[in-house]
């Protein structure tokens, strides 16, 4: 089950900081958008994703926006940043983050991916050799599909404690 384990947890991208960043020498950063940035029905950023983009910004970080959601919404949110994303990125395969990754031009060794969801941004950060953090989804989704989805997370989550 190792391979679903985050690397690193926190409760929401607020409670990310600089440091963190600085001390695991992050230059680069796959950030998932729905429920890890903003909830599923916010079609753009608001104050806390702002305030946390800016933040990478400031201590040199460069990002992108990597996401299993279609163009429509990805392109949307992303527009106001100026910034490298791939929609219908395919997580957990890899070629969406592979993508993002030659774009903004990442080294593995160098690189976070941020995510809410174990099967899909972990499972891809760790098959990429990324560091991962996971976040609580801001949001639940309340179908019974992601009701199982989140029962086997915790699971996985409760086998790496
Ligand atoms: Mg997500």
């Amino acid at each position: 089950m190792k391979k679903f384990y985050p690397d690193v947890k926190f409760k929401s991208i607020k409670d990310i900081t600089a440091d963190f960043f600085r001390e695991k020498g992050i230059g680069y950063a796959l950030l998932d958008i729905d429920n890890t940035l903003v909830s599923y029905t916010s079609p753009l950023a608001d104050d806390n994703a702002r305030a946390f983009l800016s933040m990478l910004s400031e201590i040199g970080i460069k990002y992108a926006f990597v996401s299993n959601n279609h163009k429509e919404r990805v392109k949307k949110f992303a527009e106001e940043f100026g910034t490298v994303y791939v929609n219908d990125a395919g997580k957990p395969l890899l070629f969406g983050i592979k993508r993002a990754m030659r774009k903004i031009g990442a080294q593995r060794s160098q690189t976070v991916l941020i995510g809410d969801q174990v099967f899909t941004d972990v499972y891809a950060g760790k098959r990429a050799g990324l560091l991962t953090v996971m976040v609580d989804p801001i949001e639940a989704k309340e179908t019974p599909f992601f009701a199982v989805k989140r029962y086997l997370e915790k699971i996985v989550l409760k086998d790496m404690k």
